[in-house]
């Protein structure tokens, strides 16, 4: 009994967040910690987050032209320097297999950091004319960066889950078209389905993806003021293409050069979406999300007891053609534990029976993220709860959109950014003249950086100088703390 009794969460989310958020992934029963620092065991309920994830975004992709394939997890050294930028972007990240059994190999082998330098020789060799493009795959995978940071399941791990698509297109504005539509279909994925509103945006010149032409990034804000950079998508330009030779010939039967792109959305999503909605009772997800949507906990004494539950198996077999139910029918505990497990687990909906309901036909509904609870008719149950599990999404969403609006400010000043910052951190927005220089002392003076800059290049900046150095502003900066 005492370890169960240790299920609750003893950290303050906003008070130790750190703390809380590693308590919340594991007696949630997402994740482990590997034997290896900076690795993660993934839970079958935390796997199931991301099963749900991928659901969503793998058939958009598939709506929109996409095909899933699978290139090998090593990369021949060769392959990786072709692209200077990229080697240069990656090496101090990138961990090699050297040996074979008990052989050196010839040539040493990196553990994809990203795939751009393995699938784009084959978008060439799979290029002919221009009637072969676009160019559209994908691949669902594991990416290997030595990091030397603590470890954050979900946030910052060696190996980490993502998808990363990779196109090619006869021209700038198929490529761009791309770009976008990647972007939107991430900022869909965070809005409509985890429940968090993200800002679109740029990144500045000097943190774009090494290679890239234009890095775009949907950026989300946690409750605890940091942004999470939460997917991005890159319009690559002509630079990988020439590096591996993707080029067509066109109408005209001239040769071209490709232009290409690469997007790339991790399970740091996951993070952001635990981050975000849970509380000081565990695990909170929106319902697309949960693994386990509705949780049903008949309460019976002896007298009660086969009544309520048959009433309850009825009510599991009834819900179960449409959500993911589970009738939580163990002898052994006691109504309130289970309350207590499954708030814990993040189970959206829970629908109470005891002998009163089952005499009036009816059950009551509870929402996780608050308590709210209501008796409803049993009739009509299916459509009753889609539409409480409607209204749990909106109250997730309706407290994150509050979050981020509340937390966009300006500043003018480097004194006004820094002061802003400490204060209420959240996101800062200045004119900025572009230069990167101007972000160093922010960054030197609280470990906050340019997280983004606005996606319209034409856009005016909020000012006219830039807060730092006093030169033209070109552009508006928004500054953060991040993940
Ligand atoms: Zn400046």
């Amino acid at each position: 009994m005492s370890e169960q009794q240790e299920l609750g969460i003893t950290e303050s989310k906003e008070y130790a967040t750190g703390e809380w958020y590693a308590e919340v992934i594991q007696k949630a029963e997402l994740a482990d910690y590997a034997p290896m620092g900076g690795f993660i065991v993934t839970r079958p309920r935390g796997y199931a987050l991301w099963e749900n994830l991928q659901s969503h975004l793998d058939s958009w992709f598939k709506d929109t032209g996409v095909t899933n394939a699978y290139f090998p997890v090593f990369i021949p050294e060769s392959y990786l320097e072709k692209e200077k930028d990229i080697v240069e972007g990656f090496d101090p990240e990138v961990a090699w297999v050297t040996k074979g059994g008990y052989d050196e190999l010839e040539e040493p082998l990196a553990v994809r950091p990203t795939s751009e330098s393995i699938i784009t020789p084959f978008l060439a060799q799979w290029t002919r004319s221009h009637r072969d493009l676009p160019h559209r795959v994908n691949q669902w995978c594991s990416v290997v960066r030595w990091e030397a940071t603590e470890t954050k399941p979900f946030f910052r791990t060696k190996e980490f889950l993502w998808q990363e698509g990779h196109t090619a297109h006869e021209d700038e504005d198929g490529a761009w078209d791309e770009t976008m539509t990647r972007l939107s279909q991430y900022e869909r994925l965070y809005e409509d389905v985890l429940a968090i509103p993200v800002l679109k945006g740029r990144k500045p010149a000097h943190d774009k993806f090494p290679g890239a032409h234009t890095t775009t990034t949907v950026e989300a804000l946690m409750p605890d003021g940091k942004s999470v950079q939460g997917g991005t998508s890159h319009y690559l330009g002509t630079s990988f293409a020439e590096a591996y030779d993707v080029t067509y010939v066109d109408e005209d039967e001239e040769e071209q050069t490709a232009h290409t792109t690469s997007w790339g959305l991790s399970w740091r999503a996951l993070g952001a979406l635990i981050m975000t909605h849970s509380d000081d009772q565990g695990l909170v997800v929106p319902p697309a999300m949960a693994p386990t949507q509705v949780v049903i906990v008949p309460i019976w004494q002896e007298d009660t007891k086969d009544d309520v539950l048959e009433y309850a198996q009825d009510l599991e077999a009834e819900l179960g053609d449409r959500y993911r139910v589970k009738l939580d029918d163990r002898d052994e505990r006691n109504p309130g534990f289970k309350f207590n497990e499954w708030e814990l687990k993040g189970v959206p909906l829970r629908v109470e029976v005891g002998p009163n309901e089952v005499e009036d036909e009816e059950v009551t509904l509870n929402h996780r993220p608050d308590g709210e609870s209501e008796t409803v008719d049993r009739e009509g149950l299916v459509e009753t709860v889609d539409d409480h599990l409607d209204a749990i999404f909106a109250k997730l969403k309706a407290r994150a959109e509050e979050n981020l609006e509340e937390n966009v400010r300006e500043a003018e000043s480097r004194e006004e950014i820094l002061g802003t910052l400490g204060q209420h951190k959240g996101y800062v927005k200045a004119p900025w003249c572009g230069d990167e220089a101007c972000e160093e002392p922010i960054k030197d003076a609280m470990a906050a950086e340019i997280v983004m800059v606005p996606l319209d290049r034409d856009a005016e900046p909020i000012g006219d100088e830039c807060a730092i150095c006093g030169a033209d502003a070109e552009e508006t900066a928004y500054f953060a703390k991040s993940y």
